[in-house]
């Protein structure tokens, strides 16, 4: 298949530089407003903490790992930014600790923005498919996100013109199905129809949207480029092109970094015609064959 070039090696892990961060001129884009982000410890929800705080915005970082957090943490010293970010461990699969991080939220300032974006994956058949191990995926990847965004609309409502937004990460397999991921292709179909729920009832003001990207540069992903090559005797290039990039037209994977800035953008006002539908950004993957 030809694709596009690009110059970027597919493999190398990104760095997120200061250059690599996209600016949205927002006046909401301040520290006395405040943006919920899952999965914060690491690749696409780390990346979008970073692009929210190097916005202006106080950045709530959660995550379940807290080592993940530290290093998120210093990577927002690093890269200076303007904003505020708190780490606040939290598993999502806990009830009272999703409360204890609204109630945290809500205390740094105006609660404005919730970024859903913690994720799990396993690879099964349906007829193998462990129960305990679905309802896991249920809990982190689709009740979570829908406890967070109840707890967070009374927040968002009461503030003084209302407005806000929460995002959800999708997926390419909140379009299609592949084999093997009964769990994942549900939670990602069900999150688009917990984006649409949530844009009935915002009355315009609050907004909902989701993100659908194909693979990531992210070491959920990475980490399998050279298990996977060995397991089908192919190379690391063949994995990316063939395995990962599908019938995608681009010939290098999306970094963390462009799905966090994609999130900035459907956030902040530059995003006020979008609400219930889904940023697409698959290069290509799912609206193409052959
Ligand atoms: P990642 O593994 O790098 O990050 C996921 C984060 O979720 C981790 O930091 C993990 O600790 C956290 N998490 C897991 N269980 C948790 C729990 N119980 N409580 C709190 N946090 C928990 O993965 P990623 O590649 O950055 O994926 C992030 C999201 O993007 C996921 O929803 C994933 O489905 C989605 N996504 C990823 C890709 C990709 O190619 N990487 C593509 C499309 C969609």
């Amino acid at each position: 298949m030809s694709r596009t070039a690009d110059t970027h090696d597919s493999i190398d892990p990104p760095e997120i530089t200061a250059e690599s961060i996209q600016h949205l001129d927002d006046p909401r884009f301040t520290s006395e407003n405040v943006a919920i982000v899952t999965g914060a410890a690491s690749g696409i929800g780390r990346a979008t903490a970073l692009v929210l705080a190097a916005n202006g915005l106080t950045t709530i970082a959660a995550d379940v790992d807290e080592d993940g957090l530290h290093e998120t943490a210093a990577k927002a010293d690093d890269l200076a930014v303007e904003g505020v970010l708190e780490t606040v461990p939290c598993d999502l699969t806990d009830d009272a600790e999703i409360e204890a991080l609204v109630e945290t939220a809500a205390d740094a300032g105006q609660l404005r923005y919730v970024a859903n974006i913690a994720g799990i994956q396993h690879i099964a058949s349906i007829e193998s498919f462990p129960m305990e191990t679905f309802d896991l995926l249920y809990r982190v990847m689709l009740r979570a996100p829908m406890y967070l965004t109840k707890l967070a609309l009374p927040h968002i409502r009461a503030a003084d013109d209302g407005v806000g937004a929460i995002a959800n990460m999708a997926s390419v397999h909140g379009h299609y199905a592949t084999r093997d991921k009964v769990a994942y292709n549900t939670m990602k179909f069900g999150l688009r129809g917990l984006t649409k729920s949530t844009a009935a009832e915002g009355n315009g003001n609050i907004r909902a949207f989701s993100v659908s990207t194909g693979y990531v540069k992210t070491p959920l992903v990475l980490d399998q480029i050279a298990d996977t090559a060995d397991e089908r005797g192919i190379t690391e290039r063949e994995v990316v092109e063939d395995v990962m990039l599908g019938q995608a037209r681009t010939s290098e994977m999306m970094e963390p970094v462009e799905a966090g800035n994609l999130f900035a953008f459907g956030l902040s006002r530059h995003g006020k015609h979008l609400n219930g539908d889904d940023l697409l950004w698959d290069g290509g993957f799912v609206n193409t064959y052959e």
